[in-house]
């Protein structure tokens, strides 16, 4: 199983809960039952198996994606994607901090298209 990155997830739960309200909205889920379930997890060093059955279902439909699979919102719309589609997981924080969903390899395209 993959490390939780344990700064990603405390930005997520206590710094900018927007994230994961977005991901709630419109299931049956509550933002505190998630937002629980990431404070559980910080708590206790992002031990995934400590979790209850029913937290372990929580987690992966919300928290998991957040912290494993983004989609890179390209150059212009997702499918203008110049990688794979993903944002690698050290680009994380900062897309989640600038509001700002690009991979790595859209990142450098942007950068050189604006070079002097
Ligand atoms: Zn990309």
């Amino acid at each position: 199983m993959e490390d939780i990155d344990l700064d990603l997830l405390h930005y997520l739960i206590y710094i900018d809960t927007d994230y994961i309200k977005a991901v709630v909205a419109d299931t049956t889920y509550l933002p505190r039952t998630v937002l629980g379930v990431g404070t559980f997890l910080l708590d206790n060093d992002g031990d995934i198996d400590l979790l209850t059955a029913k937290q372990q279902v929580t987690f992966d439909k919300f928290i998991r994606p957040l912290l494993f699979d983004v989609a890179c919102q390209g150059l212009a719309g997702p499918e203008t994607c110049m990688g794979n589609g993903r944002i690698e997981s050290n680009l994380l924080m900062p897309c989640y901090r600038d509001n700002i969903f690009r991979c790595r390899a859209c990142r450098a395209a942007i950068a050189s298209s604006t070079a002097p």
